[in-house]
């Protein structure tokens, strides 16, 4: 749905006062020359599909530079920026030491295609802080991750079903594009042109936050299922935390019949903690997917785990799986510097505190203001849906008005906040959103909901 606002929607000065550069010029006068320009040569003028902005209106901002909680596009135009390249910069953009460690790197060369100190450290500091993790393998996204992992689960149990949760995302790996039928448990239906049914077929799709199905599941064909993946707190469908017990059950069902837990822990882990979700939880999977923070914002996936299992992987075991960039020394340059200034609790007792202050501001505007909103949020993660709540899963997301979202999003922009272009993405923080920060987003999202309340 394009949302177009009505000329009288101005922005305040005062939210104004976000935006530096030159106040003649449209601000996105370059952003759409490119886009038009970019649209001729990329699909859709984007290499990453919501990027594009569909879902929220408007022309996508081609960003020049980033510090810290802040993006410029090209106009000049400076915005708080939530998005944070998807989770990946929880230091913020251009941290430091991530860049130092890259400039070093780099200049050292850039690839080897042969094994580096850098693989081993980063090794290192995963094993250390991701419990379940004994052994890992480095790859270069998450998705890239996800296929290995499903692959090894079936490897090592020999069989072929994976059980996966509506709403949940694993990169775009044909097993796992798979959407949920009606019902909260279904044979897995493509979710995308040019993926085989046959594919699909081996994928069963649950409700999210529904252990009882999964029971049902297993009852019927627990000796066919190789493994479980989940989000272990749901980020691709908005925000959804796991209801109590329902990870815990995933772990015992998994154990008695000899499936695999794989926790999909791409976004939440060195996140919501250093050791994940899992930490958090008290999970204890078999498998783990991870992306993102390890890479510092450099191109990077990894899965690991129980080391009898990884073990199966080629070389030592018949597993197979490579790749030609495969532990990048700038990616692991990177993401070492990245974990190791993580190790620190205080960094995670300031993210959970300026989430929650997020959190409970905007409740609290959109309520003095009259908009029904639901805000979940764990550790530098958030979404407002525009519905009344409980969100526990993914029907439950989709009542969310994704209308007044978009309008949220435009009226935020203006005032120089980017939120997700797309009402099913988490928000996400860095240590450099700090309180004056999150204070100015929410001085800028009570004035977009008393428009929303007067617009609506
Ligand atoms: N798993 C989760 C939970 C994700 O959020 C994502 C991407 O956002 C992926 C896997 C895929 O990672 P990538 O985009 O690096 O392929």
């Amino acid at each position: 749905m394009v949302v177009t606002f009505p000329p009288g929607n101005a922005v305040t000065g005062d939210a104004r006062a976000h935006r530096e550069g030159p106040a003649s010029r449209h601000p996105t006068d370059r952003s759409a020359e490119l886009f038009e320009e970019a649209k001729t040569l990329i699909p859709g003028g984007v290499n990453s599909p919501v990027r594009a902005f569909a879902a929220v209106g408007g022309t996508p901002l081609f960003i020049s530079r980033g510090d810290g909680a802040y993006l410029w596009d090209v106009d000049g135009n400076r915005y708080v920026d939530y998005v944070m390249s998807w989770g990946p910069l929880v230091h913020g953009h251009a941290f430091p030491p991530v860049v130092e460690a890259v400039r070093t790197a780099a200049a050292l060369g850039t690839s080897f295609g042969a094994p580096s100190p850098a693989e081993v450290r980063l090794a290192r500091l995963v094993v250390d802080a991701v419990p379940s993790v004994e052994s890992v393998r480095f790859v270069s996204s998450g998705t890239e991750a996800a296929m290995s992992a499903v692959r090894l689960a079936r490897a090592w149990t020999g069989r072929d079903l994976i059980v996966k949760f509506a709403g949940n995302y694993h990169g775009h790996v044909d097993a796992l594009l798979a959407q949920a039928g009606s019902g909260s448990l279904t044979l897995g239906v493509p979710s995308s042109p040019g993926v085989p049914g046959v594919v699909t077929a081996a994928t069963m799709v649950a409700r999210y936050n529904d252990s009882a199905a999964v029971e049902t599941l297993f009852s019927e064909m627990g000796s066919n299922i190789a493994a479980v993946i989940v989000e272990p707190i749901a980020g691709n469908m908005g925000v959804v935390p796991p209801r109590e017990g329902f990870l815990q059950a995933l772990e015992d069902l998994t154990r008695r019949t000899g499936a695999l837990l794989v926790l999909d822990e791409v976004i939440t882990a060195f996140r919501v903690a250093a050791g994940g979700a899992q930490h958090v939880f008290d999970i204890h999977p078999d498998l783990t997917i991870l992306g993102k923070i390890i890479g510092g914002g450099l191109p990077v996936g990894a899965y690991g785990g129980r080391r009898d299992i990884m073990d199966r992987v080629a070389p030592v075991g018949p597993v197979y799986q490579a790749g030609t960039l495969s532990g990048n020394p700038l990616a692991m340059a990177a993401g070492i510097a990245s974990l190791e200034t993580l190790r620190d609790g205080a960094f995670y007792r300031d993210l959970e505190q300026a989430t929650a202050r997020l959190a409970a501001g905007l409740r609290q505007a959109a309520k003095e203001e009259g908009v029904p909103i639901t805000v979940n949020h764990c550790t530098g993660m958030l979404t407002v849906f525009f519905t009344d709540g409980p969100i526990h899963d993914l029907d439950d997301a989709q009542r969310s008005d994704v209308g007044l979202y978009a309008q949220f999003f435009q009226d935020m922009l203006e005032q120089g906040i980017y939120l997700p272009p797309s009402q099913f993405e988490s928000w996400m923080l860095s240590s450099r959103h700090t309180p004056e920060i999150v204070d100015a987003t929410l001085a800028g999202a009570r004035s977009a909901f008393g428009r929303i309340a007067r617009l609506n």
